[in-house]
């Protein structure tokens, strides 16, 4: 156990695996911050270093020093979580000195400050400051679409009864709340400016004051000239402590499709846990509260929250890699999102427990005789206008006689056929207006669906099939499949036994083939 220091015996950081440009910029804050305690008073005014107007957007290509690294995180940690931060409290000595540190990392990576006065700080309240980068998009119209993502640097200093679980008076280093996010953060925004730029511009923003009350988000959204611009959020607070690879999920409901998005930017397997849940706990909330879509990545909760154990010996580094690179791709993947970013109002009603599940639209969408049997062709008693049918052409009393080369009379159940039917049919059909024989060709809506599960639709993830439940010893119970996965993609328009299906388990993709018992 780590002796904690008190107020006045404090001392320069430790010699941990700090960068040589983090040390020589780190060390140089401590010995502003030591030696002229009395002169560097209260007021922000003369931070060390005032960051010029950056050029030109970052470079395309990727290169070794823009990746993800253990070793720069932990860096980056080691300071934040240094005593000589004090805890960085808002307002506070270490408060400051950690958002000159962030501003000059900004600076380094040449993004774009968009604090005050061509600044990347923004300072508000009683001595706060926000710290606001960007990296302008591609697309010379959606660039002024901002997607933003954010982690809060403040904490409690030495805590007290009214933010601290205790004891009180000693240094709080918040590494996990929120050392580890900011650390992330820092190598997610070194990592994009080694990629090329997506169409959106994408805002970094280190919130101060989020102790106190989520103020640094508040002031920023509330003073910013045009709100309409910023289209989307992603938060990151607390993610230094991963237990068994698995981070809990928010936001997912907020915009259609963006937990396939998160599933198909998991490249380090994270286990998701996604919840529903609004919580008005961190930076995000202020952003849901204006119908701003998010996500937010959590690694849990722990007995050192608020307490002045939070250290930075108790981080789990590959934990906070692989969300370094999950929440990278998403920024991505946001930033180049095809369509508008519109918030879904209904998450604002929505429990997990009562999932708005609809049913899958009919691959066909026409109806026949339910008393025709196998022997018999197939009668269309009526046909869906914009289904896959109607789209073909297809006509109340025409009848069905052959399917890709199938005799339909050999057909026995025809829902089960059509639902685990290839995408493309070939038909023989004889037309009711002048009982002439035509080929008919078509794409059937959705993919086939394997024998022995039932799957539904959520409009929270178009272009999905939920499983809802799978039949015991079922060919799709014996392949794997379970309740609740998502059904992606299926590897059509091969022969059944080679059929492959893509799912997402708990935002993890895999792939599952059962085995195929003939159509019946
Ligand atoms: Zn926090």
């Amino acid at each position: 156990m780590k002796v904690k220091t008190t107020r006045s015996q404090l001392s320069l950081p430790r010699k941990s695996a700090v960068d040589a440009r983090s040390i020589v910029r780190g060390m140089c804050l401590v010995m502003i911050l030591v030696a002229s305690p009395v002169a560097y008073s209260e007021d922000a005014s003369s931070p060390p270093a005032d960051p010029t107007a950056a050029d030109s957007v970052p470079t395309l290509a990727v290169t070794d020093e823009t990746q993800i690294t253990i070793k720069e995180l932990q860096a980056h940690a080691a300071f934040l979580a240094s005593d000589t931060l004090q805890g960085r409290d808002a307002g506070t000595e270490g408060g400051r000195a950690t958002a000159a540190y962030l501003a000059d990392e900004l600076k380094h990576l040449k993004y774009l400050p968009i604090g005050t006065d061509a600044d990347y700080r923004q300072a508000f309240g009683a001595g706060y400051q926000n710290v606001l980068g960007l990296l302008e998009g591609s697309d010379p119209h959606l660039k002024n679409e901002w997607v933003v993502i954010g982690a809060h640097f403040d904490h409690v200093g030495f805590g007290n009864p009214l933010n601290s679980h205790g004891p009180f008076g000693q240094i709080h280093n918040g590494a996990d709340d929120n050392a580890s996010g900011v650390s992330c953060l820092l190598e997610i925004a070194e990592a994009l400016c080694g990629l090329p730029a997506p169409k959106r511009s994408i805002a970094i923003a280190f919130w101060d004051a989020e102790e106190r009350g989520l103020l640094g988000s508040a002031h920023w959204l509330a003073n910013h000239p045009d709100l309409s611009q910023v289209q989307f959020y992603t938060n990151i607070d607390m993610v230094g402590r991963m237990r068994d690879d698995s981070a809990e999920v928010f936001g997912v409901r907020t915009l259609p499709g963006l937990r396939s998005m998160l599933a198909r930017s998991n490249a380090g397997d994270i286990q998701m846990k996604f919840s529903w849940a609004q919580r008005d706990d961190s930076d995000h909330y202020n952003f849901y509260q204006r119908n701003i879509p998010y996500t937010m990545v959590f690694s849990g909760l722990h007995y050192d929250y608020h307490r002045p154990s939070d250290d930075v010996e108790k981080l789990n580094f590959e934990g906070i890699e692989k969300i370094a690179q999950l929440l990278t791709r998403q920024m991505i993947e946001v930033a180049n999102y095809p369509e508008q970013l519109t918030f879904r109002d209904y998450c604002r009603n929505e429990h997990i427990n009562s999932p708005p599940l609809a049913s899958l639209p009919s691959r066909l969408g026409v109806t026949w005789s339910p008393t025709r049997q196998k022997g018999q062709t197939i009668t269309l008693t009526s046909v869906e206008g914009d289904s896959a049918a109607g789209k073909a052409g297809l006509q109340v009393g025409d009848e069905l006689v052959l399917i890709n080369g199938v005799d339909v009379r050999e057909i026995d159940n025809f829902i089960e056929w059509i639902r685990r039917s290839p995408v493309h049919l070939d038909m023989d059909v004889v037309r009711a207006k002048d009982r002439a024989e035509e080929q008919i060709s078509l794409d059937l809506k959705g993919f086939p669906l394997p024998e022995g599960l039932l799957a539904a639709r959520d409009a929270a993830e178009p272009g999905v099939a939920i499983v809802t439940s799978v039949t015991s010893d079922s060919p799709a119970a014996q392949c794997g499949f379970r309740q609740g996965d998502r059904i992606l993609a299926v590897n059509d328009g091969v022969n059944q036994e080679n059929r492959v299906w893509d799912i997402e388990r708990n935002g993890q993709l895999m792939k599952l083939s059962p085995a195929v018992t003939p159509l019946p």
